[in-house]
């Protein structure tokens, strides 16, 4: 695999993704934009250019591929960075992608709790 090719546009400060670019009116990002011209395909079920080097200000067409909201939800529980919510979970386990189970709707279980939960119901 090549090196990530950095957007040399504007690169978003907050989450390091690479900016939008505005094309006959229409405005995506700059690595939608290098996905489409490459040949890629966005459907209903995968409407999200994702990254596999988890780099967003990367255009490298051989970084990205179609995925939905759910591969972007699992991508970033298995890399570790959901900086938006608490590194563990109710009772301090850590949100480790072992230790996470993600339901359907985005929301997230810990399975220590639940094994948890199970013991003390057997006892
Ligand atoms: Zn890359
Ligand atoms: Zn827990």
């Amino acid at each position: 695999m090549t090196g990530c090719v950095e957007f040399e546009g504007y690169i978003h400060p907050g989450n390091g993704h690479a900016g939008n670019v505005r094309r006959d009116g229409v405005r995506k990002h700059a690595y939608v934009w290098a996905f489409l011209d490459a040949g890629g395909v966005l459907t209903e079920e995968k409407p999200w250019v994702l990254h596999t080097c988890d780099n967003g200000g990367c255009v490298n067409v051989e970084h990205l591929y179609a995925g939905d909201a759910r591969d972007n939800v699992r991508d970033m529980f298995a890399r570790g960075r959901h900086r938006h919510q608490n590194p563990t979970c109710q009772r301090g386990h850590l949100w480790t992608a072992e230790n996470t189970y993600t339901r359907p709707n985005g929301r997230r279980t810990c399975r220590v709790c639940v094994s948890i939960k199970q013991t003390e119901k057997a006892s």
